[in-house]
């Protein structure tokens, strides 16, 4: 009867169940699943979320939102008995404010079309990432996203201004600001970014927009120090200014294994450093901005903060040398079955962080194999760990264990972008204190009474 009630709601092709529901509701994109939903939801608008949620408030039924499905923390995967809620239907971009350099769209509308949308007006919306052709605004605000050009216009939270978020219990809660400068009240959007899904239903969303940079400049550079990396970076800050738009960070580890990856790929550097840069710039006039970089460049040289360099301002050789950071995935893909993290880490502390995890690691499993890279400029590194064969002494702890308490050791984060989810949740107190957590499950209580969202995920449900 329950579930009649909720079909009813969608109408004909609102809903899907049994041999309908295909395994990209019950998997996340490396096949990882836990369950299966007996019944998909795919409402069209707020108002049809929130007569749904009322129905599952009142009925204690478990439900799990989806967006592009992802999400790298397990947070969209069903566990039985829960019932999915696929935004995959509300994907209109409802409207472009060029005056104001706003947009307002849907929460599943995919965040390469809103990309694509801003540039046919004449603005970019600078969120990208990997999964840009499936994933949506409502997941990139659930798990506040961030990727390559943070450094530069902030993460999704950032790039929010205004939300409409359906709650736990049905009510509507429509805020969708405009404005950058709003101080009547508690900023309430800011708890459903990165709530992945526990909180309340993202439905609509007014983002930020930034004019079209008119140059686009990067710098393929070596590194013989970590210490000149991290000079590199201040340099770059002081030396760029606004146009710094990305700074990304390879050890020699990745690099060696690139054309592993992609054999015809063409390194843009030969020759064997310990760290390679990629150092991006962006604004609004292409002869200066060369010239910025390129001058900066040479002294970068002559300082001896960068042992090698090459530059470009060449589309293709932009794309050509972008390619060799993107393909991340693919790299890690050669390494295995790999177990892959997402940490931040103090400037500070990461060459402490690095030496405490390498030694570690080769002490407990020696014939592991370590790669890392990181958005440097946001203290983000992305590390991939294949252990290899079994050490002949069964390690004390798991490699989880091992690489969360050395980043709770170094002030870090265990999740600096993709989320906790169900992956992450029993190693949170590694990066949040007791009262963090405590404030955090008083939160979900008050404002899901019921336990009804996403539950189990994040924070103890
Ligand atoms: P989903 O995977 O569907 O959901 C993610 C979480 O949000 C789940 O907990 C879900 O329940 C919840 N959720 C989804 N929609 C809503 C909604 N409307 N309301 C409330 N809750 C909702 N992340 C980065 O930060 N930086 C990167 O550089 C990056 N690169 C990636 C590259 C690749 C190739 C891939 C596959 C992923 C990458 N990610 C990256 C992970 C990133 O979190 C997701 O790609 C994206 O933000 C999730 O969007 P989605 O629509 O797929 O969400
Ligand atoms: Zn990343």
């Amino acid at each position: 009867v329950f579930t009649d009630q909720l079909r009813t709601i969608l109408g004909p092709g609102g809903y899907l169940e049994g041999d309908d529901i295909s395994a990209r509701y019950s998997a996340d994109i490396t096949g990882y699943s836990v369950g299966q939903p007996a019944l998909v939801m795919r409402p069209r608008t707020a108002a049809e979320v929130s007569q749904l949620l009322k129905l599952c408030h009142g009925a204690g039924q478990q439900v799990v939102p989806q967006g592009g499905m992802t999400g790298l923390s397990r947070g969209g995967i069903p566990k039985d008995g829960e019932l999915v809620l696929s935004l995959e239907r509300m994907t209109d971009i409802e409207e472009i404010d060029t005056r104001n350099g706003t947009m307002t769209v849907q929460a599943g509308a995919i965040l390469q079309t809103v990309q694509e949308h801003a540039e046919d007006n004449g603005f970019i919306f600078p969120l990208d990432l990997g999964a840009r052709g499936s994933c949506t605004i409502g997941g990139n605000i659930a798990t506040n996203a961030g990727g390559n050009r943070v450094l530069r216009y902030g993460m999704m939270r950032e790039l929010t201004l205004g939300l409409e978020v359906v709650l736990a219990d049905g009510t509507v809660m429509t805020g969708l600001n405009r404005v950058v400068k709003n101080n009547a009240g508690y900023d309430l959007k800011h708890l459903f970014i990165g709530s992945e899904g526990t909180l309340g239903i993202v439905t609509r969303a007014v983002l930020k927009l930034f004019p079209i940079p008119k140059s686009q400049c990067v710098a393929f550079c070596a590194s013989d120090s970590f210490d000149s990396v991290i000079e590199l970076l201040h340099f770059a800050k002081a030396k760029l200014g606004a146009s710094l738009s990305a700074f990304e960070v390879m050890w020699q580890s990745y690099y060696d294994r690139v054309q592993a990856a992609r054999p015809n790929l063409k390194l843009p550097l030969t020759g064997d450093y310990p760290y390679y840069v990629l150092i991006e710039t962006s604004g609004g006039d292409e002869e200066l901005d060369s010239r910025l970089l390129e001058g900066a460049l040479e002294i970068a040289l002559e300082d001896q903060l960068v042992a090698d360099a090459v530059f470009t301002k060449s589309k293709a050789q932009v794309d050509a040398f972008w390619e060799v950071r993107d393909i991340s995935m693919e790299v890690a893909a050669t390494l295995q079955p790999y177990h892959g993290y997402d940490v931040s880490i103090p400037l500070s502390g990461m060459q402490s962080f690095v030496a405490a995890l390498e030694g570690a690691v080769a002490g407990d499993w020696p014939d592991a194999t370590l790669v890392m890279i990181g958005h440097l400029g946001d203290g983000n590194l992305h590390l991939c760990i294949n252990l290899g064969a079994p050490p002949a002494q069964p390690p004390s702890q798991t490699i989880d264990e091992v690489v969360y308490t050395i980043t709770g050791r170094h002030i870090g984060s265990i999740s600096a972008e993709h989320g906790i989810g169900l992956l992450k949740r029993d190693y949170l107190r590694f990066s949040r204190t007791e009262a963090e957590r405590s404030l955090m499950g008083t939160l979900k209580e008050v404002m899901d009474p019921q336990g009804i969202l996403n539950p189990g995920r994040v924070v103890r449900g």
